[in-house]
Formats: C-alpha cells, sequence, structure tokens
C-alpha cells in the first residue's frame, strides 16, 4: 500500500513555546521527543511513525537519538531514517536532530565509550541510518575515565569541522570533566551547545552537584531527560503495573523500584497534580521547566495519547511556594 503523503499541521507553531538554548542562536521547544524506545524493529511502524508526525503537528520540532536506540541496536535511527525519507526530508531544516555515540553499539574494542575511531565511525553509520547529511547535535553519550578527553574532544571539534554536526554536546559528564570540555571545545572555537543530563522530580543530581549552574554559566543549554523517571511520574503505575509497560519488559526499569513507599509519593504527588488541574505526568514535566536553566525536556512515548498529555504540561509550568513546599515535604517526610 502506498503511503498517503504527510503533509504537517499548518499551525504547528502556534502552541509551542520555544526557550533559547543557553547563549546560542538555537531555540529547543520546551518538550523534544527521545527515540530510546517505541521507535526500534520490534516496534509496530505504523505507530512510531505516527508518534513522530504527532509532534512535528504540535511543534516539536527536536528530536534525540542515539546510536544504539532500539531494541535492536541502529533501529530506532532506521525508523527515523524511514520517517525522514517518507514524511520529514522536505522539512529538514525545520528539524532539529541529535545522535551519541558512548555506549555500547558494536562487538570488539571500538564498539564503545570515548575513542577518536568510535565516535568517527559510529556518526558515519548513523548519517546513514538516518538518511541524513548531517546531524544538528552529536554527542558524546557519556564521560569515558580510560580515554585521554581531549581525543574525544577533539574527535567532536573536526565532528564539526568536516560539517557532520553543526553542534556538539556532552552527556552525563562528572562536573570535573564537564568543566573541561567546556573549556577545550571553547578555546577550539567550538561551543558546547547542550549538557543532557537525567533530571525529575526523583532525581536531582544537575541541581545537586552544580551541573545546571555550570551549564548556565558557560552558556551552554541544559536539557533533561527521563523527566518522568521512565514513566514512574505518570499515572501508568498507580494501579498496577500495566503488561504493555515498561516496568513489565523489565530491562531499564525495574519492578523492584516501585516499592510501597514510592506509590505512597506517587499517590500524594497526583492528588497535588489534579489540584492543579494537571495530570501526574502534566505536573511532573512542568516542575523540570519550572527553572529557567533548563532549555528542553526530552520525553518518551509509547502513543500519541500520551503525547498528547505530555504536551499539556507547557500551559502551567509555574508553582507556588507552597506547591513547592508541599512537593518537598511528599518526597523528603
Ligand atoms: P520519560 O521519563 O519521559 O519516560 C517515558 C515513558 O513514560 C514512556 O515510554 C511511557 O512508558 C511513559 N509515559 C510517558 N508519557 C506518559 C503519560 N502521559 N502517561 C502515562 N505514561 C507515560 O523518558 P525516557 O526514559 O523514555 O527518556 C526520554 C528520552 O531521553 C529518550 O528517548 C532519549 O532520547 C533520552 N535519554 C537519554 C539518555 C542519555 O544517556 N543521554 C538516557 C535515557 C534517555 P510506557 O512505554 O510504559 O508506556
Amino acid at each position: 500500500m502506498i503511503d498517503p503523503i504527510y503533509s504537517p499541521e499548518k499551525g504547528r507553531y502556534d502552541n509551542m513555546k520555544y526557550r533559547r538554548c543557553g547563549k546560542s542562536g538555537i531555540l529547543l521547544p520546551e518538550i523534544s521527543l527521545g527515540l530510546w524506545h517505541n521507535f526500534g524493529d520490534v516496534n509496530p511502524f505504523a505507530n512510531s511513525k505516527a508518534m513522530a508526525h504527532y509532534a512535528f503537528d504540535q511543534g516539536i520540532t527536536h528530536f534525540d537519538l542515539a546510536n544504539n536506540y532500539g531494541p535492536s541496536y541502529g533501529s530506532a535511527e532506521e525508523t527515523f531514517g524511514m520517517i525522514m525519507k517518507k514524511s520529514f526530508m522536505p522539512y529538514r531544516d525545520e528539524l532539529f536532530i541529535s545522535s551519541k555515540a558512548g555506549h555500547d553499539m558494536w562487538s570488539g574494542p571500538y564498539g564503545e565509550w570515548g575513542s577518536r575511531k568510535y565516535l568517527m565511525s559510529s556518526l558515519d553509520q548513523s548519517l546513514k541510518r538516518m538518511n541524513l547529511d548531517y546531524v544538528d547535535i552529536f554527542y558524546s553519550h557519556r564521560y569515558d575515565p580510560s580515554t585521554p578527553l581531549e581525543e574525544t574532544l577533539q574527535a567532536l571539534v573536526d565532528i564539526v569541522r568536516q560539517g557532520k554536526a553543526l553542534y556538539v554536546g556532552i552527556s552525563k559528564y562528572p562536573e570535573q570533566a564537564a568543566a573541561f570540555a567546556y573549556n577545550y571545545l571553547q578555546e577550539r572555537d567550538v561551543h558546547c551547545l547542550l549538557y543532557q543530563g537525567r533530571y525529575n522530580l526523583l532525581n536531582r543530581e544537575p541541581e545537586n552537584e552544580g551541573i545546571l549552574r555550570q551549564a548556565k554559566a558557560n552558556g551552554t543549554g541544559f536539557i533533561a531527560f527521563s523527566p518522568l523517571a521512565q514513566g514512574l511520574l505518570t499515572s501508568r503505575y498507580l494501579k498496577g503495573i500495566p503488561e504493555d509497560s515498561r516496568m513489565a519488559q523489565g530491562l531499564f526499569l525495574k519492578k523492584e523500584t516501585l516499592t510501597g513507599g514510592l506509590l505512597d509519593q506517587l499517590r500524594a504527588l497526583n492528588n497535588l497534580a489534579a489540584e492543579r488541574g494537571q495530570t501526574l505526568a502534566e505536573m511532573s514535566l512542568a516542575w523540570v521547566l519550572k527553572d529557567d536553566m533548563v532549555t528542553s525536556v526530552i520525553i518518551g512515548a509509547s502513543s500519541v495519547n500520551q503525547l498528547a498529555d505530555n504536551l499539556k504540561a507547557i500551559e502551567n509550568t509555574t508553582f507556588t511556594a507552597e506547591e513547592i513546599q508541599r512537593i518537598e515535604q511528599i518526597l523528603n517526610g
């Protein structure tokens, strides 16, 4: 069957809000879409495509990928590549697309971590899978304590010089390594556009470890991944573990995480969200976005309905001092 030709919503930029990414020319949508889950070759293509279309129709211009997203590894990029070819190619210049290398990707000594050999060859593979000539941003996906940081960072600089990425970023770097990276890149006239880190109501590391402040001081944007704690901070698990949920798969979100204590906290947060006229998912995203040091949240979704729910978060991202206090009481007892 021939696919009907995709035509994006004309009003796609009417409702989304965009934030400037650190000190740069780039604006990113407050909500970005990540393809870590639900875009692999194990997932129905029609659903993945429907989510990508819906996202762009709603003004989500930023799609976040990495070499090994799937499963299988590489297949999320292939899925996105098919969507690029079938639907998004005429809109390439309206999109901000990322990829990363750093985690386990292929066998042998050159298929993970931070060597120049791995980063360079991985990006070449990613571009082919995604049907792209360049990515908008390429990240070092994790800090590699065994490779000289200069080697990893120089690979990022050279990738920009080659025109294979317009910007670069780092993900999950400890503070000291991030400081080194910001300086190294800046001295070579390559600004580090984004720091990507896990940040949500249940995980405050970027706040507590100074990563948010450090990024701001460097003019680098901060983009939060897993802002819903992989689904914990939604209504998904309030009444048990649904069979089609990430927790039921048990790979990245373990059942043991959902203790009675956590469930009590989630239920209390859910009540507070309802008082604000939001779902728990909406309030959790709004909470991350209340901070102007955050440029965008990268959400995951397994359906268009989830995406639609999450997009409503941007309607109210302000919290009263009393609400903040109640949240802290719920989480810290
Ligand atoms: P989230 O914390 O947003 O979790 C997404 C999951 O939450 C969905 O798959 C779905 O679970 C559930 N969910 C989402 N919205 C709703 C809703 N409205 N109601 C009920 N359940 C909902 O993000 P992810 O953990 O998926 O990460 C997002 C992105 O961040 C990734 O795709 C990736 O791009 C990036 N990332 C980067 C990392 C890095 O190292 N730099 C590491 C991890 C992620 P279900 O599937 O069960 O329906």
